[in-house]
């Protein structure tokens, strides 16, 4: 899961990324409003942390100019203190969630993975596709109540897998979320990977579409 985190305070925002990746995200950051507006408009994120006070572009006038573009990713605004008309602001721009400063990294890091498992369409912390589930909070997936030992990639690859199940998600779509924006994004290792989960998770549930993608099939 990819994340963008649009912070200009240096520390609390290194501080974020470094809690979002001890949860298995991969983090972009953006340190002003106009860098953070335009990440958000040209890559594809599964969830952006958006402080409201920010150089450049206001929060606000970020989240505004995502949602009239029809971007659609979950949106976790940072308030201060006691300013509830940032909050209903945030909400009316278009925000999913809010987390108001000083707040406890682990649980902006909980509220990012509920709302990405929201807008999937899932209510529960627990995925079920097929004989496989997995616990959206602790990162850990089984099959037929065995936690399977996966590599921190492949349990990425899996996990959106699972989150879009019975779809085809192709080769672009998963090598969009799974890297940062500066590095390769190469289809030959995710090949690799997939061919490797494969074998870890048992037949028939990863199928490749040719020239199209994969399908992690979980019906009956
Ligand atoms: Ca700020």
């Amino acid at each position: 899961m990819r994340a963008l985190i649009v912070e200009d305070d240096s520390l609390l925002s290194s501080q974020l990324a470094t809690a979002m990746q001890a949860a298995g995200f991969v983090t972009d950051r953006a340190s002003d409003g106009t860098e953070g507006e335009f990440l958000g408009a040209t890559e594809s994120y599964d969830v952006a942390i958006l402080d409201l006070g920010l150089p450049g572009l206001p929060g606000i006038e970020v989240l505004t100019r995502w949602r009239d573009q029809g971007i659609t990713m979950p949106v976790l605004i940072l308030t201060a203190r006691g300013d509830w008309t940032d909050k209903v602001a945030g909400f009316r721009a278009g925000a999913d969630d809010y987390a108001v400063k000083p707040f406890r990294l682990d649980e902006v890091v909980l509220r990012a993975q509920t709302l990405i498992r929201r807008a999937a369409g899932h209510a529960r912390p627990v995925i079920a596709a097929g004989p496989l589930k997995l616990d959206s909070q602790l990162g850990v997936i089984t099959r037929d109540g065995t936690a399977l030992k996966l590599t921190a990639f492949e349990t990425r690859i899996l996990s959106y897998l699972m989150h879009h199940q019975n779809r085809i998600v192709s080769r672009t779509e998963l090598s969009e979320h799974l890297y940062e924006a500066e590095t390769d994004r190469d289809f030959k290792s995710i090949e690799v990977v997939i061919g490797r989960l494969r074998r870890k998770v048992g037949d028939g549930l990863i199928e490749t579409r040719r020239g199209e993608g994969y399908v992690l099939r979980a019906v009956g």
